[in-house]
């Protein structure tokens, strides 16, 4: 990259990604928002979804380079999960979509519920609003992505989300071409939506494998009909709709959700399901939105030159590697 493209990349940063006060930073365009409805009394708990995920998703798992850098402060600990790319009982940089199961008790015998869990793809979502990279963004229909060019792997997605959702791979990334022991810590991951296949016409992969009709996708408002609906006739329990101020993701289940929480295993990687309040609503979480936003995208602008000259320079020296 030279000079000129280097200042015309600021330029486009500059002008593009400063989005409305308290607003996602999205892109631009006329799509319709989607959400997608997840019956829970259809799910068996096969996992073909999360087989579906991680095939569809393969191209897009981090290949990490080794040695990891050293980090300071001493205390940031590599997180590396490419030893561990079967595991499925929770989510990681290598599965973006875990089954819960919750064991309740209803007239005298047990009930299993699973629940099918990734990101909620909210309607104001944190992670993106408060990415101080710009890194994290909401597509036009919904769709909320980590762009994985651009992510240090400094896990301010992760600690602003309600649920924990993106995991963090060491190793791999933007950092390591820049300040490898300082900045960031590798990239972040989560569930994209399978934007390709949507750009494509198609469904999300999990969606498509599903034996039992699980999830059912269309616009947000004749979704949310939907899922009123489906709570209405069969004396079920709406999620999604209401938490952090909205999602795209409305589970209904034929138990409570409150009892569901209490019935499935948590912690990292795998969520929780109790009310939330609207991050974005906070005050703090609004003012960072609103002054950071500009930065990001200038920061943005910044990282995106940054890797072509480190690409240059390495295509240069070491012959390049990717
Ligand atoms: S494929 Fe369908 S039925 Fe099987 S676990 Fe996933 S959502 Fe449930
Ligand atoms: S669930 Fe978490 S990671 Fe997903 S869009 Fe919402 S805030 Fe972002
Ligand atoms: S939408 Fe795509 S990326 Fe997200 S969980 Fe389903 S298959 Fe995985």
């Amino acid at each position: 990259m030279n000079r000129r493209s280097f200042l015309k990349t600021l330029a486009l940063a500059g002008t593009l990604a400063v989005p409305g006060a308290g607003a996602a930073r999205a892109e631009t365009g006329g799509r319709v928002e989607l959400a997608t409805l997840l019956d829970l009394s259809r799910c068996v708990g096969c996992g073909e979804c999360v087989a579906a995920c991680r095939d569809a998703n393969a191209a897009k798992f981090p290949e990490p380079e080794r040695p990891f850098p050293k980090m300071y402060p001493a205390r940031v600990r590599a997180e590396d999960w490419s030893a561990r790319r079967d595991e499925d009982g929770r989510l990681t940089p290598y599965n973006w979509l875990t089954i819960q199961t919750a064991v309740v008790e209803r007239d005298g015998r047990e009930l299993e519920v699973h629940i099918p869990r990734r990101c909620m793809h909210c309607v104001n979502p944190p992670c993106a609003n408060l990415c101080p990279w710009g890194a994290a963004y909401k597509r036009a229909d919904g769709a909320v992505r980590i762009n994985d060019a651009i992510c240090l792997g400094g896990a301010k997605c992760r600690d602003v989300c309600p649920w924990g959702i993106p995991q963090r791979q060491t190793g791999v990334g933007l950092y390591l071409d820049l300040l490898p022991a300082l900045a960031g810590n590798g990239v972040m991951y989560k569930c994209d939506r399978c934007h390709q296949r949507l750009d494509a016409g198609q469904q999300p992969a999990c969606s498509e494998a599903c034996p039992m009709q699980v999830q059912a996708s269309g616009p947000r408002e004749e979704m949310a009909a939907r899922a009123r609906k489906l709570a209405a006739e069969t004396g079920g329990h709406l999620y999604g709709l209401e938490e952090n101020g909205g999602t795209n993701t409305f589970y209904v289940s034929p138990v409570p959700f409150e009892e569901l929480d209490r019935a499935v295993a948590q912690g990292p990687g795998r969520p929780h399901l109790r009310p939330v309040a609207d991050v974005m609503a906070r005050d703090e979480a609004f003012t960072a939105a609103v002054f950071g936003a500009p930065l990001a995208g200038l920061a943005a602008g910044l990282l995106t030159a940054a890797r072509g000259l480190a690409r240059s320079g390495r295509g240069a020296g070491e012959g390049g590697h990717d």
